[in-house]
C-alpha cells in the first residue's frame, strides 16, 4: 500500500524534484504537489523553469541555484531550511544532480540535519538504458565525456576492459569527434547504442556494432541533433580456442560419418564453440 501524504509537515525539508525530459506529461503528480506547496524552488536557470511552472499553474517563488553559485547559495539555503521553509530543488530537465546541480546542497543539508527527500522521476539515463537492450543487471554511468580528444581517449581506455555497461551523456556538437575516438579505442565490433530525443517527437534508440554506428550517424545529419546517450556494451572476453575434451571426442565420433566442416558446425552450435577453431583442430588431429 502506498502513503500518499506527500509533504509531512513537522519537519523543514529540501525536496529532490525530477522534472521531464522532453515530454511534460512525464511529470508525476506528486512533483506537482511538491512544487506547489513548498515554500521556495532552487533551480538551475529560473527562467527556463518558470515556464514549467506556469504550464503548470504553479506560482511558487524560485531560487537560483546554478553550478557557479551553488557553493556558496547552499548555505543561503541551509539557512533558510533551518528556519523552518521548505524547499524544492529542480535542474532544467531530469532529475537533479545527474550531471546537474545539487550534490553540494544536498551534502550540506545532510551535515546539518536537516531532511532531504528525494521524489523518483524522469532521468535520462535510465530512460535510455531501459529501452537500449543492452545488459542492464550492472551499469556505470559517467557523465559527459571530456571534451577534449586526449581526455575522451583517455576515458575510453579506462572502460575498454570493464564488464558493465558503460553509459554517456554527450553533447550534439561533439557526437562525431567523440564516436571517432570511442572507434580508435574500442574497435569497429563493440556494440554501442545511441538513445536521442527520448520522450520526444523524434525519439531514436539504435544499436549497431561500433564501425557501422559511426558511419550511419556521419551519413546522416539527423542522427546529430538533439539531445543523446551513448551506451557502451561491456567488454567481453573472445571465446575460447582451447577445446575440452568431450567435444574433441564429439567430433572424432560424427567425423565418421559426416565431413568435417559439418561436424564441425554441430559441435559448434552444440557446444557454443567457434566454428573455425573445430574445424582447423579436426584438420590437424583426425584422418578425414
Ligand atoms: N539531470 C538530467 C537527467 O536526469 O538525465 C541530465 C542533465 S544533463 C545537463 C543533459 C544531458 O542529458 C544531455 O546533454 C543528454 O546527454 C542527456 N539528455 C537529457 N535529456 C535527454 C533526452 N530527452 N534524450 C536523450 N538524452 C537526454
Amino acid at each position: 500500500m502506498t502513503d500518499s501524504k506527500t509533504i509531512p509537515n513537522d519537519l523543514p525539508t529540501l525536496y529532490i524534484v525530477p522534472t521531464p525530459i522532453g515530454n511534460l506529461a512525464d511529470i508525476t503528480q506528486r512533483a506537482i504537489d511538491v512544487l506547489s506547496s513548498v515554500d521556495l524552488i532552487a533551480a538551475e536557470d529560473t527562467r527556463h523553469t518558470g515556464k514549467l511552472l506556469s504550464h503548470f499553474g504553479i506560482n511558487t517563488k524560485t531560487y537560483p541555484l546554478h553550478d557557479h553559485n551553488e557553493q556558496q547559495k547552499a548555505q543561503a539555503l541551509v539557512e533558510k531550511l533551518q528556519q523552518g521553509m521548505s524547499i524544492a530543488l529542480v535542474s532544467d530537465a531530469g532529475t537533479p544532480l545527474i550531471s546537474d546541480p545539487g550534490y553540494h546542497l544536498v551534502n550540506q543539508c545532510r551535515q546539518a540535519n536537516v531532511r532531504v527527500v528525494p521524489l523518483p522521476g524522469a532521468c535520462a539515463v535510465i530512460t535510455a538504458l531501459s529501452a537500449s537492450a543492452l545488459p542492464s543487471d550492472r551499469f556505470s554511468f559517467e557523465g559527459f565525456l571530456p571534451a577534449k580528444s586526449k581526455g575522451r581517449k583517455d576515458k575510453f581506455l579506462e572502460i575498454a576492459k570493464v564488464e558493465r555497461t558503460c553509459i554517456f551523456y554527450e553533447s550534439p556538437h561533439r557526437i562525431l569527434d567523440s564516436l571517432d575516438d570511442m572507434l580508435a579505442i574500442l574497435g569497429p565490433e563493440r556494440e554501442v547504442a545511441i538513445a536521442r530525443e527520448l520522450t520526444k517527437t523524434f525519439e531514436t534508440i539504435r544499436n549497431m556494432p561500433l564501425g557501422e554506428l559511426v558511419e550511419w550517424v556521419r551519413s546522416d545529419e539527423n542522427q546529430q541533433r538533439g539531445e543523446m546517450v551513448l551506451l557502451v556494451h561491456g567488454f567481453r572476453e573472445e571465446a575460447s580456442d582451447e577445446i575440452p575434451d568431450e567435444v574433441t571426442r564429439s567430433l572424432s565420433i560424427l567425423v565418421k560419418e559426416l565431413p568435417l566442416k559439418k561436424a564441425a558446425a554441430m559441435c559448434a552450435e552444440i557446444y557454443n564453440l567457434k566454428k573455425n577453431a573445430l574445424y582447423k583442430w579436426g584438420l590437424e588431429n583426425l584422418d578425414n
